[in-house]
């Protein structure tokens, strides 16, 4: 008995040594891996009672020299200082100095020779480009006209306050400017010219193009890293008056609202634009083909000044050619009525015409459903080459028809694809306004979700390719050294699209379909937007919003998922069946169920079918030691009668993959029916590698299947089955259809 008890005990010490070794913490609480909860950011992920954000207001002018591809501009910087802190400086961004020829972006691109090398890779390869980029600061003067002291540190400048600057007070200060305007096709994307040697003329979508404010927070003082072309903006909200003096024969599409409509556009265009405000059904052209075609062959010598106001946005940007198209229509948001528009040379029509100004519009309307309603007046979509890039109020979209103005699926939904996502952009980051330089993923993975939504809503024919489960089983199984977590800095990212985009996307699709379900994860996801609506949101704001508004607790899905590198694989490693014995016998002659079989080295190996016949167990009588104190029975007799018949099946499922996640199981019975059952993934909390659990069926199972609608991202599908199925290679499958 004693010696019993020693070797009970060493077993049970050796158990728990191995299973505290191999203990992941997959459910611990995130705990110091989020910031502490403060005054300023709520516990709940809100902003609390004490939170305060800057604000800068622009008043800019710039004229942009088409001779030349320059700009030239001054403005004025109000700066108000809401936080609680003294600013003896403020750091502006020129984030156009990524594009210098002393700008460290080349130096830390790492580059490889290879057998053959492109003229135009070469020169990337480089940077021998012949461009001189950046911005060229002619001053920086306080509002007396005298020279403020500033240093400029690659693509941020500090500007040295002669007095510090007080909390709730406010400084003006003027900036005037010059810089050569980059060829798209050559020096890369965001912003720049493209050049159509066929009429002579340039497409123009310029942003970042006058030195902003940085962001100082709660959360990291003043942003302090560098644009290196890579991680995107982060950038105070503020009141922009601005004004863009061009050739008088272009036709401009800004941020902002027009304020000289009558002084920029012909009587005629002027009335379509009133017409384009309440046509509801489709787009109203306001410049047409004909005349953009025309005014390619003017070449204006005359100038016009288009003159916009903007409120409450984080940036400005334009997009400005002789070549345009316009067309408009006004959206019905809960009454409000923002106008959808393009801007498009002829080269993008047909397709333009037909699709883009109507993408914007549905665009508008799903994401409103899901975040909040479309605040701004408008939102513009124009055709650019090769990019996607977005602003507030105005995005620059790809998708151009051959020469004779064919165009395939493809690129259609192409074209249609970048449009939604890069107008749902106005949600994630520009009203939702996350930190891009520190994290990709909370506007690109939020918005990119919010696309695959919207895409299913008005384009159910078109493909998904980003923010379903199953699209990013590849990724996930693919060489673990060239996957970062999603919480990884921008810069730091390996594999950008699929690590910040695609991966959030599918996560959040899982989390709402197979976790929490649609209707906690819509009121938490819009809760979160509601919340964090102009003003600037962190990761952990997410995360606990998230939590805080559907009362689960979702750290152990934010941790693996977010944190980790691991993926989903639950394989059913082991089925045992079982029935209860009909003719009582001890113990000693009960059998040993074992659906295992031996592998050729002896060891066990996993089952791979269900035994012939049915294991029994004994059916013992419930011993009075186990009612302790209680004066009541069980009915032993009356357990017995309810389960003479049924089917008791042990299932062992192993976490092959290390991210712990629900498990989906579908039974298909004798008689050909299914059931489907759904286990919350808490089942791993103690053994996040292996769990058994017995399940009692009245029916006989022929065939078990994990995750039979591919709803978890699992990426090993072969293992998700009993009994195993022999899988077809694509050889095999090639090998029968040629037979
Ligand atoms: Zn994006």
């Amino acid at each position: 008995m004693k010696k019993l008890l020693i070797v009970a005990l060493t077993l049970c010490t050796s158990y728990l040594v191995k299973a505290q070794g191999e203990w992941g913490q997959k459910f611990e609480q995130l705990g110091t891996m989020l910031p502490t909860p403060n005054s300023y950011r709520t516990a709940s992920g809100a902003p609390g009672r004490d939170y305060w954000q800057q604000k800068a207001d622009y008043d800019i002018s710039v004229e942009l020299n088409d001779n030349n591809q320059s700009i030239t501009g001054t403005e004025t910087i109000t700066y108000h200082n809401l936080s609680p802190d003294r600013l003896s400086y403020l750091w502006v961004q020129l984030d156009q100095n990524m594009r210098a020829k002393s700008s460290n972006t080349p130096l830390v691109t790492t580059t490889a020779m290879s057998d053959s090398v492109s003229g135009k890779a070469l020169q990337t390869m480089i940077n021998d480009a012949d461009y001189d980029g950046g911005f060229k600061i002619a001053y920086v003067k306080d509002m007396s006209d005298k020279g403020l002291k500033y240093t400029i540190n690659q693509t941020m400048m500090r500007v040295d306050l002669p007095k510090a600057l007080e909390p709730g007070g406010k400084v003006s200060f003027k900036i005037a400017w010059s810089y050569n305007i980059n060829d798209r096709m050559l020096e890369g994307p965001r912003s720049g010219y493209e050049y159509f040697p066929k009429d002579g003329n340039y497409v123009y979508t310029i942003a970042q193009f006058y030195p902003r404010m940085a962001v100082y927070d709660d959360v990291n003082g003043w942003q302090n890293k560098q644009f290196l072309g890579r991680g995107e903006f982060t950038l105070p909200f503020g009141d922009f008056t601005f004004s863009v003096t061009v050739p008088a024969d272009h036709i401009l599409g800004a941020t902002g609202t027009l304020q000289n409509a009558s002084q920029v556009l012909t009587p005629e265009q002027l009335q379509r634009f009133e017409k384009a405000k309440t046509t509801f059904d489709k787009p109203v052209i306001i410049v047409t083909q004909k005349e953009a075609e025309k005014a390619e062959k003017t070449k204006s010598k005359e100038k016009k000044t288009w003159t916009f106001k903007a409120e409450n946005v984080r940036d400005v940007a334009f997009a400005t050619s002789r070549k345009f198209i316009w067309d408009a229509m006004a959206v019905d948001i809960n009454g409000k009525t923002p106008l959808a528009m393009s801007y498009y040379p002829k080269e993008g029509n047909p397709l333009w015409e037909k699709e883009s100004t109507r993408a914007v519009a549905n665009t508008l309307i799903t994401y409103s459903k899901h975040t909040i309603d479309y605040p701004y007046p408008k939102a513009i979509s124009v055709h650019a080459a090769s990019i996607g890039m977005e602003y507030p109020m105005i995005c620059f979209n790809f998708g151009r028809p051959d020469p004779d103005g064919k165009y395939t699926d493809q690129k259609k939904w192409g074209m249609i694809g970048v449009i939604v996502h890069e107008v749902g952009h106005n949600f994630f980051p520009m009203i939702i306004n996350s930190d891009e330089r520190q994290w990709t993923w909370m506007d690109e993975g939020l918005n990119t979700f919010v696309q695959s939504h919207t895409q299913k809503e008005h384009y159910p024919d078109m493909p998904i390719r980003r923010g379903c489960a199953s699209c990013i089983v590849d990724y996930m199984k693919g060489d673990k050294e060239g996957i970062r977590p999603i919480m990884t800095n921008s810069e730091q990212i390996l594999q950008f699209g699929n690590n910040a985009y695609a991966k959030p996307a599918a996560a959040l699709s899982v989390l709402r379909e197979t976790i929490m379900g649609p209707e906690l994860f819509d009121y938490a996801f819009k809760e979160y937007a509601d919340r964090w609506a102009f003003k600037h949101p962190s990761p952990a704001d997410f995360f606990r919003t998230m939590e805080d508004a559907s009362a689960m607790d979702l750290d152990w899905f934010w941790r693996g998922w977010f944190y980790t590198t691991d993926h989903v694989d639950v394989a059913v490693d082991n089925v045992k069946w079982y029935k209860m014995a009909t003719n009582e016998k001890g113990f000693e002659n009960q059998v040993t169920a074992s659906g295992e079989v031996m592998g050729a080295d002896g060891k066990k190996a996993p089952a791979t079918n269900f035994q012939e016949a049915a294991e029994t167990f004994v059916f013992s009588g419930t011993s009075d030691d186990s009612y302790r104190e209680f004066m009541n029975k069980v009915d032993d007799e009356a357990i017995k009668q309810k389960h003479i018949n049924t089917n008791f099946y042990e299932l062992t499922l192993k976490n092959a993959g290390g991210l712990v996640t629900p498990v989906i199981i579908e039974w298909t019975y004798a008689d050909g029916t299914k059931e489907k059952e759904y286990i919350p993934a808490e089942i791993w909390r103690h053994n996040e590698h292996e769990v058994t659990k017995v399940f009692a069926k009245n029916k006989e199972v022929v065939n078990i299947q994990l995750d039979p609608d591919k709803e978890t991202a699992d990426v090993e599908l072969d293992n998700n089955v009993f009994p195993r199925q022999d899988v077809k290679t694509r050889f095999d499958q090639f090998k029968e259809k040629k037979n």
